[in-house]
């Protein structure tokens, strides 16, 4: 995906955060920490991989299953974060119509105690900003199909076997 697409997606979010304080006060930054075993890490928008190659906080970036998923150190450089975590605790979905938009991501529901308060409780502005940055990825051929593969990664997490 071009490079300028992905400042764009990045310059919308801008310095918006889910809420107008430091979220990670609230849980310890809880979707920073690593899974116990080490694992856990964010899936990689197309473009972003080789952005992140000379970056000492990112522990490593592994092949994932349909995209390279990014393991980092817990402490990164804000500028440079990957959108997933820009956009986190939120997720791309397909709205009613044809258009993407946003809901709270199912993987937030372990560890984040923002998802208790809904979408509603985070700040407007950060809600929106999430929206037109998956918009804008979305306008790009591969952008779009590389949410619809997140979309149907992020939908699993919601059919629990029990
Ligand atoms: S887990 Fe939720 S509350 Fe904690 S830092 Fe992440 S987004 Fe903020
Ligand atoms: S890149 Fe930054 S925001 Fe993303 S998980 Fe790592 S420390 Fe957290």
């Amino acid at each position: 995906m071009n490079q300028d697409i992905l400042n764009r997606a990045y310059a919308r979010i801008g310095a918006l955060t889910p809420m107008l304080r430091d979220c990670g006060a609230l849980c310890g930054a809880a979707c920073c920490q690593t899974d116990a075993d080490g694992q856990g890490g964010v899936h990689l928008f197309p473009g972003e991989a080789a952005r992140l190659k000379d970056c000492d906080w990112v522990d490593r970036v592994v092949p994932g299953s349909f995209a390279p998923i990014m393991i980092c150190s817990g402490q990164c450089d804000r500028n440079l974060r990957p959108l997933g975590c820009r956009i986190f605790p939120l997720t791309p979905v397909r709205g009613k119509g044809v258009r993407w938009t946003v809901r709270l991501d199912a993987r937030a529901r372990a560890m984040c105690p923002l998802v208790a308060s809904g979408i509603g409780g985070l700040d407007p502005d950060f809600v929106k900003a999430a929206r037109d940055a998956v918009r804008i990825v979305a306008d790009d051929p591969e952008g779009d199909a590389f949410l619809e593969k997140w979309l149907e990664l992020e939908e699993e997490y919601r059919k629990p076997l029990w």
